[in-house]
């Protein structure tokens, strides 16, 4: 079996949902996974913002994005009872949205907001693909797909689950399920994060264990830096599973942070795909490991690097050990360090404890916080082989503050830190050095 997502531009149009049954409709059996509609999960976030404020506008809010789904439902069907059809599947989601109007707005509340996307555009699809002949079924990712109370994946559960549902329709060649959706370990409906969708492909094709999970986005690949970002930037070929974990890690939107682990773990290629241009090879991530040399740069932002300064303690042995507990004990993940002789510069991206971590880090020194940092990630495989890697980073960043460097921490990996504000500037330059 295979796994193929489909993101949000890629499902954004009544159009482009005819072109995703296309691409999905042959004999291969597989798991489609597919985003909400692009730009629906935005507008959930904004709805969810207004109902927690008590802000009329949320009614006005909630109707505009139903029309929206109206257009969608007049084009995307050919007859009137499926029209009608896709009508009722449209007024039950939009009636839930409604049903929070007057009553608390919570965090549980919110995150069965923001699981209304997905579960139009892979209702919509499955009639679609009923209106038009193809035997589709549809999975409920809020049966298999769940968290535990660390937020981290049920793999055993959701490989049972999963396995049992597929079990139960042998014939079948075309599942479609929810990405991004869950459930937590308190049974609630909750999420994988923004752009999650690639995190539940990655899960499901580990728990099938999937000969290989597709990601169909609006672009040919992985790029070799961010193209919001610089101009002229070029597709991959080949990423090897590090690779391609540390670019995601480190900003590259692409692919979900989490999403190329499992497949990882699983030895399951993941391949990178155009929609809008299904020939385009694409990007293939898999085990393999090719030439040296640098491949590809991204960045991640809203970092914040922490300076503890202590003359007395540094060089003492355990004041490491006593750092690091403090951001242990508030469950936040370091992302990058440096020492000197009289300080440590670590840096964070989850704050929110940021607070009670500085208060209790200044039991050991001086504490310095900056906010709006960027970490800029160079990857390629063995960089530390190539000599003079490193030195065309320097040269390239020549003109960039640069206010943290990480070399050395793995053979594939060269981290900097700069204020956001040069990231556009970075990562240009880099380009035009390296590429
Ligand atoms: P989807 O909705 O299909 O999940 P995303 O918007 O999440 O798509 O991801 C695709 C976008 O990621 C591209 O349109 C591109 O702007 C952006 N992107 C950022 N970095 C890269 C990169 N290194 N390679 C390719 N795309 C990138
Ligand atoms: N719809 C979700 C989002 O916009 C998940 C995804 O697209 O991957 O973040
Ligand atoms: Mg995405």
């Amino acid at each position: 079996m295979i796994v193929m997502k489909f993101g949000g531009t890629s499902v954004g149009s009544p159009e482009r949902i005819k072109s995703v049954v296309n691409l999905v409709n042959d004999d291969k059996r597989k798991i489609v996974v597919l985003s909400a509609m692009s730009g629906t999960t935005n507008v959930l976030v904004k709805i969810s913002e207004l109902f927690y404020s008590g802000n009329k506008d949320v009614t006005a809010e909630i109707d505009r994005l139903e029309n929206k789904y109206a257009t969608v439902i007049n084009e995307l069907f050919g007859t009137e009872e499926y029209k009608h059809k896709g009508r009722k599947l449209v007024k039950e989601r939009f009636d839930l949205l409604r049903s929070f109007y007057g009553v608390a707005f919570d965090a549980v509340a919110e995150r069965a907001v923001l699981a209304q996307g997905e579960l139009l555009s892979t209702t919509l699809t499955h009639l679609y693909c009923e209106e038009s002949g193809i035997n589709s079924v549809l999975l409920p990712a809020l049966n298999f797909m769940r968290i535990d109370k660390n937020a981290e994946p049920d793999n055993y559960y959701i490989k049972e689950q999963i396995c049992r549902e597929l079990k139960s329709y042998p014939e079948v060649k075309l599942f479609i399920t929810q990405g991004f959706i869950c459930r937590d370990a308190n049974g609630e409906i909750n999420n994988l994060k923004r752009g999650g969708s690639d995190y539940s492909a990655s899960l499901i094709g580990k728990a099938i264990n999937a000969e290989e999970i597709q990601i169909w986005t609006d672009i040919d690949g992985f790029h070799n830096n961010d193209p919001r970002f610089v101009e002229n930037t070029k597709a991959i070929r080949e990423l090897s599973f590090d690779e391609a974990a540390e670019l995601a890690y480190f900003g590259a939107k692409i692919l979900h942070p989490a999403s190329v682990w499992p497949a990882q773990e699983a030895n399951i290629p993941l391949l990178l795909k155009n929609t809008m241009e299904p020939q385009a090879p694409g990007t293939v991530i898999s085990s393999k490991t090719e030439e040296e040399g640098i491949k590809a740069i991204a960045a991640k932002d809203d970092i914040t690097a922490i300076k503890i300064k202590s003359g007395r303690m540094l060089m003492a042995y355990g004041f490491l050990r006593k750092v690091f507990e403090v951001f242990e004990s508030y469950q936040t993940p370091i992302d990058m360090i440096t020492t000197s002789e009289i300080a440590v510069s670590l840096t964070i991206d989850n704050i929110t404890h940021l607070d009670r971590i500085a208060q209790e880090l200044r039991l050991y020194g001086n504490v310095e916080i900056d906010r709006n940092m960027t970490i800029i990630c160079i990857v390629g495989n063995n960089i530390m082989n190539s000599k003079d890697s490193i030195a065309k980073v320097f040269k390239a960043l020549d003109n960039v503050p640069v206010r943290m460097v990480s070399y050395g921490g793995s053979r594939h990996n060269i981290s900097i830190l700069t204020d956001s504000e040069h990231k556009a500037d970075a990562l240009n330059q880099l380009s035009k050095y390296l590429f």
